[in-house]
């Protein structure tokens, strides 16, 4: 039987390490982390995550600044609030929420962060400490994918990892996390010819495409461990019944829509192990947001 990996333990385990960690050094700081979340305009999913970021930041005791702007900001206002955040002594950590409305030049925008208080890991400099193995604060979805391998015990040394998706913010960093703990991985993308022969011969798959069902049954090793990153929404009962478990339907008949991953849920059958979607990494991304940030309060203050 493949066995759920579920990342609600996991977070809780690591919001624990936060708190014990924070109870040790704070006090001698004389104030808490400061994490500011930026959103630019009204997308209703980023107004979600933001709230989420805010919420996970306060009940660990941070000093939560939530950064609201109007739609029609200039990119002058706004690199001029990510200035005034990159001064402010009480904030250690900036994240700016991501897809910016239309117009913005989101790299310039993220240029623009300090690279000492880039809570996203996203910033360049620290995409080249990624590179070099020297990095203080990784991108969080894939330092959640990180987590939840090492909260079950599976050891990436020796192993074919399979990282579906190159993007920045996902599979590209993935990938290099995976090689700094010694697997041997292959980063597939959208122009990869034989991405079924690849995967066939994982015995780890990361998959963070953002297309749902795409791993399927046939592509997968029994017994490989299987990661999804992916969230894709779920509209029609036809794409229900295509990509989704399909004794979910009663839900989702009542919801009118469905949250699901990259893969495939036959595949996860002929798996060893698996993160479901809901409830597997995307539980992770916003508590090691809350990481990333105190490691960078501890470097600046030097605790
Ligand atoms: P992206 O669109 O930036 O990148 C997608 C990548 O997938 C690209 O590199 C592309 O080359 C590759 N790709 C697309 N089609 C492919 C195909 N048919 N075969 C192989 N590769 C293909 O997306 P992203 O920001 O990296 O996000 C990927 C998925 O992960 C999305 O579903 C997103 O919602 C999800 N996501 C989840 C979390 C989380 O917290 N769990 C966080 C970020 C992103």
């Amino acid at each position: 039987m493949a066995q759920p990996l579920a990342g609600k333990a996991v977070a809780e385990a690591v919001q624990r390490e936060i708190v014990a960690e924070l109870e040790q050094c704070s006090a001698r700081a004389g104030r808490p982390p400061g994490l500011a979340v930026i959103k630019v305009g009204c997308d209703p999913a980023s107004q979600t995550y933001v709230a989420s970021k805010n919420k996970l930041a306060a009940k660990l005791g941070f000093h939560s600044r939530p950064v609201e702007l109007p739609e029609h900001t200039s990119q002058a206002e706004l690199l001029a609030a990510i200035g005034a955040l990159n001064a402010d002594p009480a904030i250690d950590g900036i994240l700016l929420q991501l897809p910016l409305p239309k117009g913005f030049d989101a790299t310039t925008v993220v240029d623009h962060i300090s690279p000492d208080k880039d809570a996203d890991g996203l910033h360049p400099f620290n995409q080249g400490l990624l590179a070099l193995g020297r990095a203080v604060v990784f991108p969080c979805t894939p330092a959640g994918v990180l987590r939840i391998i090492d909260h079950y015990a599976i050891d990436p040394t020796g192993m074919d990892v399979v990282v579906v998706g190159r993007s920045i913010l996902v599979g590209k960093p993935a990938a290099m996390m995976l090689s700094a703990r010694h697997a041997t991985v292959t980063l597939c993308h959208s122009q990869t010819r034989d991405l079924a022969g690849h995967v066939s011969r994982a015995d780890l798959v990361v998959a963070a495409a953002g297309k749902p069902g795409m791993i399927t049954a046939d592509m997968v090793k029994p017994g490989a461990i299987l990661i999804d990153v992916g969230i894709n929404h779920v509209q029609s009962e036809a794409d229900f019944l295509r990509y989704c478990d399909p004794r979910g339907l009663e839900s989702f008949r009542q919801k009118g829509y469905a949250i699901t991953g990259d893969i495939h849920p036959a595949a996860c059958e002929k798996a060893s192990a698996f993160t479901p979607v809901p409830g597997g990494v995307g539980l992770m991304t916003v508590t090691m947001l809350m990481v990333n940030t105190l490691r960078l309060y501890r470097k600046r203050l030097g605790l």
